[in-house]
């Protein structure tokens, strides 16, 4: 049996920040991830913010920060757009990067600081012995098992660790959004330096988006709940790229499947020498359904407080409680505030969506107040203001 201070299981970005910290703060690491290349197929559009990276203290990398983004288009059903620049801060919107490179940079950084990375390892079950977890894992057709003081649940939005341990980590189906996207050459942006996002039916419960990497290279994707349409996301996909002007010519040359939890962080992300972090954790932006920064901030608190759990020998829930305290200092509000604005999204109709994109087509948004963007609202749709005052 191998024996360690901290297990992490997934070497997704938020467990390889966690691993880090962990072995920055002097604790022996072992990081183990089910694939065979770390970062792929990726499962993402790729968009991050500067200062999120600002906050993990990463300094961008060209080698895996494809393009810097400038803005955002928000887009109508009628097709009125509304431009955005980055003097808002806008979540998401900092640069498009390449997984594959930035997943495994991070898990790089992990083992520069000390972590022991084990790739296509598999964790199969695990079980809680006196004061420490075992886990079954499973490599190249051998078993063998793990036993750590500390277990680190960074497995993914199927995440399995959470639930094997006991903790009520479940995400309900009406809070998980279906994702499908293409990578695709030869996309005709109007501005290949912003974000595009449409609204409306294009996307039941969610929205597609089109995200830049570089000359005519974009991810073209969306996101929709199952409960809200008929129809698979795939499905949604190619009617959105046959109907959208810039996709008349593009060519796919990936596809992407994948489920994101947006319903907020789950009911219990620790317990007694136990933290779950990242999508495993519901620890995802639900309006935008980001989840990269908000994993990876997740995941550096989760490695620091292992640190100094391993340091005082106390791995009890309530020492490992901090994490959970720190990320909700951090983010519990603003989950909060965007998990209305989800649903106030998700409430409006497309003729609601199109009078709010009218009404807004012109505004230098950077230089109106709040008070002004609600006047605006009263006088092209009273209808969507009330439904937003219902939820605030
Ligand atoms: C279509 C789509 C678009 C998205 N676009 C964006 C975006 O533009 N920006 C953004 O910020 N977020 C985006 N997200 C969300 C983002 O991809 C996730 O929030 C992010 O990857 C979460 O990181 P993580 O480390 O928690 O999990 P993951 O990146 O999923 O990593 C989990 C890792 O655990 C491994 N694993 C799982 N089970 C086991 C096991 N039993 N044993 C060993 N290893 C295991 C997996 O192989 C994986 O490598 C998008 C999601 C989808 C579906």
């Amino acid at each position: 049996m191998i024996e360690t201070d901290v297990l992490i299981v997934g070497a997704g970005p938020a467990g390889s920040i966690a691993a880090k910290h962990a072995a920055m703060g002097g604790a022996k690491v072992i990081i183990i991830e089910k694939k065979s290349e770390i970062g792929a197929p990726k499962r993402c559009a790729e968009g991050i913010s500067d200062n999120g990276m600002k906050f993990l203290g990463i300094d961008i990398d060209p080698r895996w920060a494809l393009k810097e983004i400038e803005g955002i288009r928000l887009i109508a059903p009628d097709g009125t757009d509304v431009w955005l620049n980055d003097e808002i801060e806008l979540p998401e919107a900092g640069y498009v990067v390449e997984r594959k490179v930035f997943d495994k940079y991070m898990a790089m950084d992990a083992g520069r600081a000390g972590a022991e990375i084990k790739i296509k390892t598999l964790a199969k079950s695990v079980r809680k012995e006196g004061n420490s977890y075992v886990v079954l894992c499973e490599s190249m057709g051998e078993l063998f098992e793990i036993k750590a003081k500390i277990l680190i649940g960074a497995d993914g939005p199927e995440s399995h660790i959470g639930r094997w341990a006991g903790l009520k980590s479940g995400t309900k189906a009406k809070d998980m959004e279906s994702g499908a996207q293409f990578e695709m050459a030869n996309v005709q942006m109007e501005n290949n330096s912003v974000l595009e996002f449409y609204f409306g039916k294009v996307a039941p419960g969610g929205y597609a988006w089109i995200f830049p990497k570089g000359r005519d290279i974009a991810n073209v994707g969306l996101a929709v709940i199952a409960k809200d349409t008929d129809k698979t996301a795939y499905e949604h996909l190619v009617d959105f790229v046959a109907n959208c002007p810039a996709t008349q010519n593009a060519i796919p040359v990936e596809l992407n499947i994948g489920g994101d939890p947006v319903g907020g962080v789950v009911k219990e992300i620790y317990g007694d020498n136990i933290m779950i972090v990242g999508d495993a954790a519901g620890q995802v932006n639900p309006l935008t359904g980001g989840g990269i920064i908000s994993g990876m901030i997740a995941g550096m608190f989760a490695g620091e407080t292992a640190a100094d759990a391993i340091k005082n020998g106390d791995y009890s829930a309530k020492v490992l409680s901090k994490y959970a305290d720190r990320f909700d200092d951090h983010y519990g509000e603003k989950m909060d505030k965007y998990i209305k604005s989800r649903h106030y999204l998700a409430s409006l109709s497309d003729d609601e969506l199109d009078s709010i994109a009218h009404a807004f087509q012109d505004v230098e948004f950077e230089e109106v107040s709040t008070t002004e963007l609600i006047k605006n609202l009263i006088k092209v749709s009273p209808k969507a203001l009330l439904k937003l005052g219902k939820l605030i």
